[in-house]
Formats: C-alpha cells, sequence, structure tokens
C-alpha cells in the first residue's frame, strides 16, 4: 500500500462514480418514462418493474456509501500531516468494487434499464477509468490491501468522531466489553431475557434517554437532536451483542418519536421521562400475522368503549412484549376499510411486565391480553411475542394525540421507523465489527498446509473487503445520522439500512467461514453472529419493501 498517491486516487475514484452516477440517472429516467400513467409514476407500472427497482435501489445505495466513504478518505488525507493510508487505500477499492457491481447488472439487462454495452463501455473502458480500476481490482493489489488490514489488527483508522461522541462510544463500548460480551453467550445458548445486570447500568446511563429532549428527562440537548450519539452507542453495544444491548434502544427511539410527533403535551410530560428512565420498558406492537410490509392494512380493532376503548385481534412479533411495562399499539379505529392507512390510529397500552416466555394480562371487566414468546434461530435476550387481545380496555388518553390522533396513527408509526431504520443500520455495524475482529484473530492463529490462513491470498482479500464494506457501513451510517439531525436524510436512512443490513448477512458469513468447522459450533461467538446478522434484513422495513417502496419510489419519481 505504500508509494501509492492517494490524493490523485482519490480523485480517479470520484470521476469513475460519477461516471456510473450517470449511467443509472439514465436507468432511472428510462424507468420513469416507463412508469408514467397520466404524467405521474404508477405503483402498478413499478411492480411491473420489481427487479430493475430493485437492482437500481442497490445500485444507489451502493453508489452512495462509496461517496460518503470517499468524502472519509479525503477528510483523513487533509487532516493530518502524515495522514493514515488505509482508509483512503480502502477507499478506492470500495468505489472500484461498487463501480463493477452496478456496471455488471446495468449489462445484465440493457432491455430493462434502456443502458447499452457501448455507454457502459465507454463509462469503463475510457483510458481514465481503466488507470483507476485496473490497479485497485488486481488480485495483488487486493491481497497486499487485505495483508495491512490484518497487520493492523482491524484497526481501520480514525473514525473522525468529536470530543462527545468519541466519549461515548468509549464509555458504551467498555460496558459493551465487560459486561455484556461475557454474558451474550448464556443468553444467547440459553434463550434467557436480558438480565438486571445488563439493564440497571444502562438505566444508569441515561441509554433509554438517548433520543428523548432533556426538557422531557432524556439526554438530549432541547432543540437539537443528536442521532448520531444514540448510532455511536447503538453500534458500541451491538458490538457486545445484538439482541441482548445493541437493540434496546430500538423501542424507545421509534415509540420517542412517535410520541415527540403526535402525542398531545399532557401525554409527552407523563411517558417521555418514564420511557427515558427505562421504567417502564417498552416494545412496538405494529406487525400482525397477515400485515407485516403492508402495514396499511393492518386490521387490530379498537371499538369505542365507556371512558376508552376496546382492543380485539392478534399482534406479532413484538419484541420484548413481555418485559415491557408499555406497548405501543397500532389498530384500526375506523371500521370503514376503503380509509386504508387513515383509519389506524396508535394507543399507549399498559401491561405489568413479565420475564416469562408466556404472560397472560386479565382485566377486572372481562378483557384479556396474553402473549407466547416465539422461538427464533437468534436476535434472543428480549424475546418476541405474538399477542391475542381479547376486549382488552385502554383508557380513552392513552390514545395518542388524543382526539386529534384518531386515524394518524399510520404516520406516527412512519415517524418512529425513520428513527428505527438508522438504529438498525448501526446495528448491522457493530455486529459486523464484532464478526471481523474475530475473523483476523483466527485467521492470524490457524495454521493450515503449514501458513496460518491469514497469510494465503484468498484469505487476505477476504479481509480487504470486509474492511473496506465495513468502514464504508460505518461512515455512511454516521453521515446518515448528522443529515439526519439537520432535518434531512430519510430516504438515506433507508439506503443505509437497506446496504448495512445486507452486508452483515456477507460479512459474517465470510467470518464463520474463515472459522472453518469451528464457525459452525454453537460455542463460537461466529455462529451468533451469523444467525443474529439474518434477522438485520427482514424486520425495520424489510429489504424488498424498502428497496421498491420507498428507495426506488423516491428515486423514478425524482428522475428526469
Ligand atoms: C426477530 C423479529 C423481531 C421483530 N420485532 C418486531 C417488533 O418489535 N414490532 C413489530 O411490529 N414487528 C416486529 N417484527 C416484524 C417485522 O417488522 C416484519 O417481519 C417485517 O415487517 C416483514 O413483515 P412479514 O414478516 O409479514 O413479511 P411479509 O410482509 O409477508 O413479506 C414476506 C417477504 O415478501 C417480501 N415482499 C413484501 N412485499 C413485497 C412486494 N410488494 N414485492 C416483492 N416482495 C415483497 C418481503 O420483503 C419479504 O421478503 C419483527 C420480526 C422479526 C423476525
Amino acid at each position: 500500500m505504500t508509494g501509492i498517491d492517494y490524493q490523485q486516487t482519490l480523485r480517479q475514484a470520484a470521476a469513475v462514480l460519477e461516471d456510473m452516477r450517470g449511467l443509472i440517472d439514465a436507468a432511472l429516467s428510462h424507468l420513469k418514462a416507463a412508469t408514467l400513467v397520466d404524467g405521474r409514476v404508477a405503483a402498478a407500472q413499478l411492480d411491473a418493474h420489481q427487479l430493475a427497482c430493485y437492482e437500481l435501489a442497490v445500485s444507489w445505495a451502493e453508489c452512495t456509501a462509496a461517496d460518503f466513504l470517499l468524502k472519509h478518505a479525503e477528510r483523513v488525507r487533509t487532516r493530518d500531516a502524515a495522514p493514515d493510508p488505509l482508509p483512503a487505500g480502502l477507499a478506492a477499492v470500495f468505489c472500484a468494487e461498487v463501480v463493477m457491481n452496478c456496471a455488471g447488472r446495468l449489462r445484465a439487462r440493457p432491455r430493462d434499464f434502456g443502458v447499452g454495452e457501448a455507454q457502459v463501455s465507454a463509462a469503463l473502458g475510457s483510458p481514465a477509468a481503466h488507470a483507476f480500476l485496473e490497479p485497485q481490482l488486481a488480485a495483488a493489489h487486493l491481497e497486499s490491501v487485505g495483508a495491512e488490514v490484518a497487520a493492523r489488527a482491524g484497526d481501520l483508522g480514525p473514525d473522525l468522531l468529536g470530543e462527545h461522541h468519541s466519549m461515548m462510544r468509549d464509555t458504551f463500548g467498555r460496558f459493551a466489553d465487560e459486561v455484556v460480551a461475557p454474558l451474550a453467550e448464556q443468553i444467547h445458548r440459553e434463550d434467557l431475557i436480558i438480565p438486571e445486570a445488563i439493564l440497571a447500568p444502562l438505566r444508569e446511563m441515561g441509554m433509554f434517554g438517548l433520543s428523548i429532549p432533556e426538557s422531557y428527562g432524556g439526554l438530549q440537548e432541547d432543540g437539537r437532536e443528536d442521532t448520531l450519539g444514540m448510532i455511536v452507542v447503538t453500534e458500541e453495544l451491538s458490538r457486545g451483542s445484538l439482541g441482548a444491548a445493541g437493540s434496546l434502544i430500538t423501542r424507545p427511539e421509534i415509540l420517542s418519536r412517535a410520541l415527540l410527533k403526535g402525542g398531545t403535551e399532557a401525554q409527552k410530560q407523563h411517558w417521555l421521562p418514564l420511557v427515558a428512565q427505562g421504567e417502564p420498558l417498552c416494545a412496538v406492537a405494529v406487525t400482525e400475522p397477515n400485515y407485516g410490509s403492508d402495514v396499511a392494512g393492518v386490521r387490530l380493532r379498537a371499538t369505542p368503549a365507556e371512558g376508552g376503548w376496546l382492543l380485539n385481534g392478534a399482534k406479532t412479533w413484538c419484541t420484548f412484549g413481555g418485559k415491557a411495562g408499555l406497548l405501543l399499539v397500532l389498530a384500526r379505529t375506523e371500521p370503514d376499510l376503503a380509509l386504508a392507512h387513515r383509519g389506524l390510529s396508535m394507543f399507549l397500552v399498559e401491561k405489568p411486565a413479565s420475564d416469562s416466555h408466556d404472560f397472560e394480562v386479565p382485566q377486572d371487566g372481562g378483557g384479556r391480553l396474553t402473549g407466547r414468546a416465539i422461538a427464533t434461530i437468534g436476535y434472543r435476550g428480549m424475546h418476541s411475542f405474538e399477542l391475542f387481545f381479547d376486549d382488552f380496555f385502554v383508557p380513552a388518553e392513552n390514545m395518542l394525540g388524543g382526539d386529534a390522533g384518531r386515524g394518524q396513527g399510520f404516520y406516527y408509526a412512519m415517524a418512529g421507523f425513520a428513527g428505527g431504520r438508522i438504529q438498525t443500520a448501526a446495528r448491522a455495524v457493530g455486529l459486523m465489527r464484532a464478526a471481523f475482529a474475530r475473523a483476523i484473530s483466527y485467521a492470524g492463529e490457524r495454521v493450515v498446509f503449514n501458513h496460518a490462513i491469514a497469510d494465503y491470498q484468498l484469505t487476505r482479500v477476504k479481509l480487504a473487503r470486509m474492511a473496506a464494506l465495513l468502514l464504508a457501513c460505518r461512515q455512511m451510517t454516521y453521515e446518515v445520522a448528522r443529515q439526519m439531525d439537520e432535518g434531512g436524510g430519510d430516504m438515506a436512512a433507508s439506503a443505509v439500512k437497506l446496504f448495512a443490513c445486507k452486508t452483515a448477512e456477507w460479512l459474517t458469513r465470510e467470518a464463520l467461514q474463515i472459522h472453518g468447522g469451528m464457525g459452525y459450533a454453537e460455542e463460537s461467538p461466529v455462529s451468533r453472529y451469523f444467525a443474529d446478522a439474518r434477522v438485520l434484513s427482514i424486520f425495520e422495513g424489510a429489504e424488498e419493501t424498502l428497496a421498491l417502496k420507498v428507495i426506488a419510489r423516491a428515486l423514478v419519481e425524482k428522475a428526469a
């Protein structure tokens, strides 16, 4: 990696990436023309082009990650007199691989994308593009980057977090190493509920109030969002365990964003300080057995009753639904199904906390709420519940937003999910860091055919790719968090969620693969990382739904 002019390399990378973006824009315009009905992009037409939409959404997410990584590398390069060359080296490799991935997709389906071989070849085959791509993709170069990554024991250079966020990272990172990691294996293998040994100190550290303004009892400075702080903490805790710590913030994050958007002042004053203290713990009940991705369709009925509402129906996958004392429940208050998402309202449902895999909450008036934990292959520690509401009474004051909130539940849920998406990207990054660290250390120790496996070219190339992808996901997550703090970043939050979660599956797979048979043993933490990573692309917006309904739709609508 020595003797390379990184200023020039980064400039070349940016130029090649821009050319690729031009081709993607052309494909989006083509898709727009194919999906317009009466001058508007029609949902049914988009559905007729799902493959093209999906591939363009993924390509756009990858190019955006590459942009962010290039900016990060440039900041590192210009900050120090003797800059660390690794971020620039990784950024260049990442850009080259992204450009080739995108080109492969465009080349495979010229009819669908409206971009011909001549255009792709012109972009990739120019002398300038060739001068960048050929050396970056050469096996010997990838091998040398991987050797450097291994020699540095996975240190990917400065993360450029400011003092405040570095302090948060160090504090919660220590907690993850000293408290969470030693308990994580037992929680996973025995399917235990997260113990007070983890919850109590996190309450004291203020973790449950990270996204709640100070004036409502949280840690966030009033009038100034700190999404970046929330995701730095999430990343560190997820490094310790996805199920036993890193996902604890998701629920208060979603609930507090929904409350801040739609709650009455009295509801905010009452609930936010309690949520910030982690007493009660909370859970989110949106998904139903027949409605997951299609949130607008949910059917759980809320019918008016004396002083409140009666809930009837089923929810599923309500994570932490047993331990939680407060459930955020999306229900249909308007019987007219034609109202679709406008017939939904959000309720704050109180219940006693339970550590068990089954629970039952009977009410004096005959109502009942029962729950049963669903056995899962990973993501253990919080337990995800099927819930059955049977004439379960909820007081009128617990409808989010009061009378004005009736019919607004879908919008409150969406406000909550924007925070959940970026938070899930940070969970993926934390999990990848844990897997990457194990992969590097095992590759250095394990001797096969008389050599450590880290000495082989193929292992080094894997480590180089893992490092580049990890750094890209991490820096993209940070950058999108900053954008969200400035009031933007909604679409980018979906893109980074899509990209980081898919990447976590690949990276944990490779980390396990490097361990050979040992990786498949339950006693190896990498087997847990692999099982845990699999859920990331399913919840907080399934991969396909985000790609098709959020990212591709927005990109096509915006296309020229
Ligand atoms: C461990 C775990 C924890 C969870 N925790 C919670 C929680 O706390 N609260 C909560 O409310 N929910 C939770 N969920 C539910 C989660 O949000 C849903 O599983 C998710 O939204 C997907 O819904 P579904 O399972 O019904 O899948 P479906 O909607 O049935 O989708 C099945 C598949 O079809 C794809 N698909 C969907 N629509 C389309 C389309 N138009 N075109 C092409 N493909 C499509 C999906 O992407 C997916 O791959 C959790 C899930 C899991 C697994």
